[in-house]
């Protein structure tokens, strides 16, 4: 348990409530997925992901470049293909085409959101779905539908392992989501409802046609935030003995710092923490584990390809 202290209105408050170190549960499975690729090296696999940035957004800039670093510390190459908004669509088609045949390249990523006027569905459903490692092709998300082996969404398959690394058990539990894309609240909901381990949980699904929120939000045993709504939910929101994890990342204004910004997640930590149980912080909560699932499903990626050259492959994670 890792007690914290907290400041708030110029009172301290001692609070029971538990961080969930993101950075450190990252640390812990990058080290497995390394041996992983060590092993793989040894039968002359190097496993290979092609990271495509369209576009030069801040967030996404950083994000991309963040994934280039986690592949590299772990010895996954990375390719880098940054291209201009001016890129069409059809060039777009084309290298993912090229992609899709490049022997050498395990996965594919394509960083979203893609600039206005880009069929971003046309183009996601264009990759192979064996290289699909953001797990968002139609074939993919079928088969996690249907509970059958697939490449699993990286957040919110990080936000399964935060759990269970973290001993929280969703079975019988209520969880509520907030936000209901197909990167995170979605895949989630049928991750936590599933049966078997993991799964099995009660869920409820909140979005932006939900009246009233706090009315789920109250009821949560577990609660997942992906809305994209700077401290959306509140302490009076959330009841005593919540387990939060805030997937939310948002750039506020903030003159203190360098960059002029700073992040915040979906949650106001300070009102919600005294209540919660276990919380994840924003940056270093649910964040590192993102990328830890893509460098997960990159070399899983590397093991099917090793494994259609008669090499045998055992589980990872
Ligand atoms: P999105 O915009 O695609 O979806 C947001 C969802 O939240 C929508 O379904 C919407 O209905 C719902 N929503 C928005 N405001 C709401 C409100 N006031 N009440 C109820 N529902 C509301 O966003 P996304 O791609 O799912 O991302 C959500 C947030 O999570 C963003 O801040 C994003 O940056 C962050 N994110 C973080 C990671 C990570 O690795 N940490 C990964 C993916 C997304």
């Amino acid at each position: 348990m890792d007690p914290f202290l907290e400041t708030t209105g110029g009172l301290w408050y001692k609070t029971l409530v538990e961080l969930m170190d993101g950075k450190r549960i990252a640390q812990t499975i990058r080290a497995r997925i390394q041996e992983e690729v060590h092993q793989l090296k040894k039968h002359g696999i190097v496993p290979g992901l092609a990271v495509i940035l369209v576009g030069d957004d801040p967030a996404s800039v950083s994000y991309v470049t963040g994934k280039e670093k986690a592949c590299a510390e772990i010895g996954i190459r990375s390719f880098d293909h940054r291209l201009p908004a001016s890129t069409s669509p059809e060039s777009l088609l084309q290298l993912i085409g090229h992609l899709n045949q490049d022997p050498e390249v395990d996965g594919i990523l394509l960083q979203l959101p893609l600039p206005k006027g880009f069929p971003e569905r046309q183009l996601l459903n264009f990759i192979d779905p064996e290289k699909d490692v953001d797990g968002f092709h139609p074939v993919n998300l079928g088969k996690l539908l249907l509970g059958e082996e697939t490449f699993l969404p990286c957040t919110p398959h990080g936000i399964l392992k935060i759990l269970e690394l973290e001993g929280i058990d969703p079975a019988g539990k209520h969880a509520v989501i907030i936000g209901r894309s197909i990167t995170v609240g979605r895949p989630l909901m049928n991750l936590l409802s599933r049966k078997g381990a993991g799964g099995n949980a009660t869920v409820t699904i909140c979005h932006t046609g939900t009246p009233e929120v706090s009315v789920y939000t109250r009821q949560a045993d577990i609660l997942v935030v992906a809305a994209g709504s700077p401290r959306l939910v509140q302490g009076h929101m959330v009841k005593e003995g919540v387990v939060v994890i805030d997937v939310g990342v948002n750039r506020i204004p903030d003159s203190t710092k360098k960059s002029g910004y700073r992040l915040v997640g979906d949650v106001d930590f300070d009102s919600v923490a005294p209540k919660a149980s276990k919380i994840t912080p924003v940056p270093g909560g649910v964040g590192p584990m993102t990328i830890t699932m893509l460098l997960h499903n990159t070399v899983l990626a590397a093991k099917k390809r090793m494994s259609t050259r008669g090499f045998q492959t055992e589980g990872l994670i």
